[in-house]
């Protein structure tokens, strides 16, 4: 229970990969905000069962990240809350696979908009508190797309090339202040985000499920198979150490090898 006493904000935990990172964290008894979209009887079920697992609070925030102005009211709000927010984890995400010529205008904004305007936005509104406190970790869900490209992600890999980007120079900025800054990038990871674009693939690129999964997805892994949201979580947990401080501005892969190949 190394993080009792600690808040977390974590975007995007009502699923997939965030909600790992919640269930982690408030293993290790931080208090935490659950943000992103969903059944509210199913999030209120979360939030009980995570409270019941760290005797922390738990609440949710359904700030909507498309919109700048509920992700700053999102941030007063939970640190006024809380006495500030000493974990932020930016990790909700959306895909969308579709030719760049052909590719939405609007898609191509909210993908940016969630995926790099909300993580410069809450970085923004958190860092005085973690300042005034003089120890933060900022932690971003970038992906193995972050230094890989493949066909039909455009917006994707803008994305996540920019969080990267944001987080190499914040952690520069904040370097002295007790504070790191890092991202996560993981490779496939058996999430609903995967699983969606397995039918737009097929479309795209005219293959069945079966190709998609072994021929396009796995077959990019030399491990093989998909990682699991524990498998990243627990990456985040490590970077929340005292043994992990000297670790900032870094790239930390959990991919299966995808990116060392
Ligand atoms: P997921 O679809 O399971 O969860 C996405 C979360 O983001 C959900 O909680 C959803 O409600 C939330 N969200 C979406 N739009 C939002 C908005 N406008 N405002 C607030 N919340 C919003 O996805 P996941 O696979 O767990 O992905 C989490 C992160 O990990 C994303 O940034 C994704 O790009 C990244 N990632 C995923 C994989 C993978 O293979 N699954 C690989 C690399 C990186």
């Amino acid at each position: 229970m190394f993080l009792k006493g600690k808040t977390a904000l974590i975007t995007g935990s009502t699923s997939g990969i965030g909600a790992a990172y919640a269930a982690a964290l408030a293993a290790e008894g931080a208090n935490v905000i659950i943000n992103g979209f969903g059944d509210a009887a199913a999030i209120a079920e979360q939030c009980a069962a995570l409270e019941a697992s760290s005797g922390a609070r738990t609440i949710h925030n359904g700030a909507d990240l498309t919109n700048g102005e509920q992700v700053t009211a999102m941030a007063e709000a939970c640190a006024a809350e809380f006495g500030g927010i000493d974990i932020l984890i930016n990790n909700a995400g959306i895909q969308h696979v579709c030719p760049v010529d052909e590719f939405p205008v609007d898609k191509w904004r909210q993908m940016q908009a969630i995926m790099v305007d909300a993580p410069f936005l809450l970085i923004r509104s958190c860092l005085p508190y973690m300042k005034a406190k003089g120890w933060g970790r900022i932690i971003s869900t970038a992906s193995a797309h972050a230094s890989v490209a493949s066909p039909n992600k455009s917006a994707y890999i803008a994305a996540k090339h920019g969080v990267l980007g944001l987080t190499r120079g914040v952690a520069m900025e904040v370097a002295e202040k007790g504070i790191t800054v890092n991202v996560i990038s993981p490779g496939y990871v058996w999430t609903p985000l995967v699983e969606n674009q397995i039918p737009d693939t097929m479309r795209t690129r005219g293959l069945t499920r079966e190709q998609v999964l072994n021929d396009v997805l796995l077959a990019a892994i030399p491990q093989r198979k998909f990682v699991m949201p524990d498998q990243v979580a627990a990456m985040a947990v490590f970077l929340c150490t005292e043994g992990a401080s000297a670790i900032t501005g870094a790239n930390l892969a959990v991919d299966g090898g995808w990116t060392t190949q």
